[in-house]
């Protein structure tokens, strides 16, 4: 057997023993480079999956390996080049004792779904940081990240990791309350609280978490009397060394109307982004779909809707769900141009129409001004900035010319236009935030 049927052969083995999401994400690009007194060299593509091997994987490699080379007394990982095509060889064998979604209810004392778990969440470049920030805080919660803050766009996963890091608690200690509830409830109980006069009771209430977990606190956005409210809940859980999770479709810094004190507090834990899944990524969680509604569907048809739906993993199980319910109801695989027709809907709406207006109306609202402001002759910071990037995507996005640029934004001289292009370009090398930021802007003008 060479090095290459010997991995093939460990690989087809431990994938019968761990979920999809995990095979995935920590056996991809994996493969033995060398062997020598009995260790095997593994490559892997990263130290993050070397560090992951090493500490959850390496018994039952080494078992596996041991089992088909009696010589063979250890494994080391290393970080280095690696096979690309490793994972693709392997068919993935449906698991028969996954339950189907519908059989799951969310529970009543801690709001939690229980669909969601680390199993089933695939983890890739786009949001590692963020889920073994979050992997972390299941093991140890309270001690580590705290707050854990995870932002990124719609659809990517800030629910289901969110909720993943509340059952694992759940699973790890039994005697821990956890509570997980989505912003625009809180804020409704906070007013309702108001109103009865049950305020006090409501803050005692949220004290008794061990773990409070808030999704999508960007709603917290210009309701002063619930961010302070807030405010207080989280300090005193804070202070108790209690969990806190958070997550919004912004950075802390780019959520519009956010009290200062607040915005420091969210920014004083560990602050993870989710940014877009590459391909590979997106192929992995087809599988993993398709695993969990135990159901195959050919590797070019899951290539096509990876490659046509790359922003939104929400989309992409949407994709899913309509050629599964073809198959269903014919009782036989779509072909590729049956699936693009069925898909055609879709994709359509992947690509909104952008133009100017779009861009500049979007970036405006990302920063909550007027887009009279925009277009105004303001210097101050809070305007000049959002008008740079509006002037910068107008270049990246249209290819418009610099006089364009200058006449959409109020008139301005195309030096202006060219100055700003230039200026955020710089700024991006150097600022990751800002980057990310303008990501996100993208983001909305393209899919939003
Ligand atoms: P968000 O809260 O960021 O808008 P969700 O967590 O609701 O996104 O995710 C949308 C859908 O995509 C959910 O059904 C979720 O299970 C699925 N999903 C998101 N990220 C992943 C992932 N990494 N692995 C598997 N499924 C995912
Ligand atoms: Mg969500």
């Amino acid at each position: 057997m060479n090095q290459e049927e010997l991995w093939q052969a460990v690989l087809a083995q431990i994938q019968l023993q761990i979920s999809s999401a995990n095979f995935a994400t920590w056996f991809k690009n994996t493969q033995i480079v060398s062997q020598r007194d009995g260790l095997v060299f593994v490559s892997v593509p990263n130290s993050f999956a070397k560090e992951w091997l090493e500490q959850k994987y390496n018994k039952t490699i080494f078992k596996v390996l041991h089992n088909l080379d009696k010589q063979i007394k250890g494994v080391r990982y290393e970080t280095g080049k690696t096979g690309l095509k490793t994972l693709k060889k392997i068919t993935f064998f449906p698991k028969t004792e996954q339950l189907d979604f519908q059989e799951f209810e969310v529970e009543r004392e801690t709001n939690l779904n229980p669909r969601y778990t680390f199993d089933n969440f695939v983890v890739g470049p786009f949001n590692e940081l963020a889920h073994a920030a979050g992997w972390a805080i299941t093991q140890n919660p309270g001690k580590v990240y705290n707050p854990l803050f995870v932002y990124g766009g719609v659809g990517l996963g800030k629910t289901h990791l969110l909720q993943a890091i509340g059952n694992k608690i759940i699973k790890n200690f039994h005697q821990k309350k956890v509570k997980y509830i989505p912003t625009e409830k809180f804020v409704s109980e906070v007013i309702s609280a108001i109103r009865n006069r049950q305020i006090e009771k409501l803050k005692l209430e949220y004290q008794k978490n061990d773990v409070l977990i808030i999704d999508d606190v960007q709603f917290l956005a210009g309701k002063e009397k619930t961010q302070e409210e807030f405010f207080y809940t989280f300090n005193s859980l804070y202070e108790k060394n209690k969990q806190i999770v958070l997550s919004s479709d912004h950075s802390p810094k780019a959520i519009p109307a956010l009290t200062e004190r607040l915005r420091s507090r969210f920014e004083g834990g560990m602050m993870a982004d989710i940014s877009l899944p590459d391909l590979e990524t997106r192929i992995a969680i087809l599988k993993s779909k398709c695993q969990e509604r135990k159901t195959e569907l050919p590797e070019d048809i899951l290539n096509y809707i990876a490659s046509i739906i790359k922003r939104n993993i929400r989309e992409l199980e949407g994709a899913l769900n309509i050629l599964i319910a073809y198959q269903k109801l014919n009782s036989s695989q779509p072909d590729l141009k049956t699936t693009k027709s069925l898909l055609k809907n879709l994709i359509s709406s992947q690509n909104k129409i952008v133009n100017a207006k779009r861009i500049i109306h979007t970036v405006a609202n990302f920063y909550d001004l007027r887009e009279k402001d925009l277009i105004s002759v303001s210097r101050k910071r809070e305007i000049v900035l959002p008008r740079q990037i509006a002037m910068y995507l107008l270049r990246k996005e249209l290819k418009a010319s610099f006089p364009f640029i200058g006449r959409k934004l109020g008139g301005k001289d195309h030096t202006t236009a060219i100055h700003a292009c230039e200026k955020i370009n710089k700024e991006i090398e150097k600022d990751e935030s800002l980057n990310q930021e303008i990501g996100l802007i993208r983001q909305r003008i393209l899919y939003g």
